[in-house]
């Protein structure tokens, strides 16, 4: 049998998938087990940031899984501290509690905020409508969308959504028996929605004054994603929690909680753990891809790309009128269509060897690796073009 019917017979079904298996992959290449080669816009759905197999990382797994690949929680191991170190540097005073993906990221900055909440009476955690924090039943109620909490009830208790880039709606929600406020400062899933300084810097302001914590979803934005290495610097604000995943294992499964100082001592031993949580390999990636992103001076080489980039998307607004909007920062990029335009761009791309991906129905979102090179970032630009004439 071949892997598609392997694994249409023995996984759940619970994702559509398009009729390509890839076997092979490198920088924004991918090859399909059919030996063709494919441009990749969105590696790894926001994994990809310094590509896909980077060398760099490819030494450190094969290194280290002739080392240790995994000691448990209650033994000291190899990496752990040493990358806790690293993305503290990046982000401020504080201590990280490792996972292994974003949603459990997110579920370890709740259960902070829960804890902290109970202390002080009052649990009610608020997030965004069109967020996205996660598929586990915690993170769907995080969620505010209907369409990933249907069939899944009862929801946690006691959460409540504001509309997103509203001060208005998000004063109306955010009261005194609020422990927490959750949020991507730019909504990927949700549509590649940008966060205003404005609205941002407003939730900072009222989280400090209430002694609210302001947990930031950084496990799409992190790593660099938007020209800093997290989304939230472009704000002038620091959060009390970011959480982070996708990009930072350069494509191993790894999620990390920040947690700031004042914050860091509410969960004690024994409150909260992940048996594969700062696992050696996940952790010796990571440090791997970080001393990527500084080494090859990454985040210093994005204004350019990003420039070119949006200077294209935008010329393409004006050529093509059913492009509704471009959004987005850094090499973060959404295009809104009219009507059911994305989705058969989004077909067409694929016929074309190129992956994009669309969000929210009518999106297009481009996620290309931070270190592409302008020749393949430009090749990827001109087949989108190629196809808005084809749907125009
Ligand atoms: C992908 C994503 C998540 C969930 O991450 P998983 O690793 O799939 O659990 C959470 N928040 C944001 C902003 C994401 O983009």
């Amino acid at each position: 049998m071949s892997e598609k019917e392997l694994t249409d017979k023995y996984v759940l079904g619970t994702y559509s998938r398009e009729d390509v298996a890839f076997v092979r992959a490198k920088g924004s290449y991918l090859w399909s087990d059919k030996g063709e080669k494919y441009l990749d816009f969105f590696p790894g759905w926001g994994i990809g940031n310094i590509g896909h197999v980077h060398p760099s990382v490819k030494k450190a797994v094969c290194d280290q899984a002739g080392q240790i690949l995994h000691m448990p929680n209650n033994f000291y191991s190899s990496h752990q501290g040493k990358l806790a170190g690293k993305i503290v540097e990046r982000a401020f005073p504080g201590r990280v509690f490792f996972s292994n993906s974003g949603a459990e990221a997110n579920e370890c900055a709740l259960k902070v905020a829960r804890a902290y909440g109970n202390l002080k009476g009052k649990p009610g955690v608020v997030t965004a409508r069109k967020s996205f924090h996660g598929r586990t039943m915690a993170t769907i109620t995080l969620t505010g969308q209907e369409k990933y909490q249907k069939g899944f009830g009862p929801l946690l208790a006691n959460v409540e959504y504001f509309d997103f880039n509203s001060i208005s709606s998000f004063d109306e929600v955010f009261h005194d028996s609020i422990c927490a406020v959750m949020i991507e400062v730019i909504q990927g899933e949700g549509g590649v929605q940008v966060g205003t300084q404005e609205f941002i810097r407003h939730i900072r302001q009222k989280t400090q004054e209430k002694e609210a914590l302001l947990i930031i979803d950084e496990v799409q934005t992190g790593v660099g994603r938007t020209g800093t290495f997290f989304a939230y610097e472009n704000y002038g604000i620091v959060p009390d929690i970011v959480t982070m995943a996708k990009a930072l294992g350069g494509g191993v499964p790894i999620g990390a909680t920040i947690v700031g100082e004042k914050f860091a001592d509410i969960l004690k031993p024994g409150m909260h753990a992940s048996t594969f949580g700062g696992n050696s390999l996940a952790c010796r990636a990571a440090l791997a891809v970080l001393e990527v992103i500084e080494i090859k001076k990454i985040l210093e080489k994005m204004p350019v790309k990003s420039r070119f980039l949006f200077k294209r998307l935008k010329q393409f607004k004006k050529k093509f009128p059913f492009i509704k909007e471009v959004r987005g920062m850094g090499l973060m990029a959404g295009i809104e269509l009219e009507g059911d335009k994305a989705l058969r761009f989004f077909k067409k791309a694929i016929d074309k060897h190129l992956i994009v991906n669309c969000t929210a129905g009518c999106v297009l979102r481009i996620l290309p690796a931070l270190n592409i090179s302008r020749k393949d970032l430009k090749a990827g630009l001109d087949i989108m073009e190629e196809i808005f004439y084809e749907i125009g």
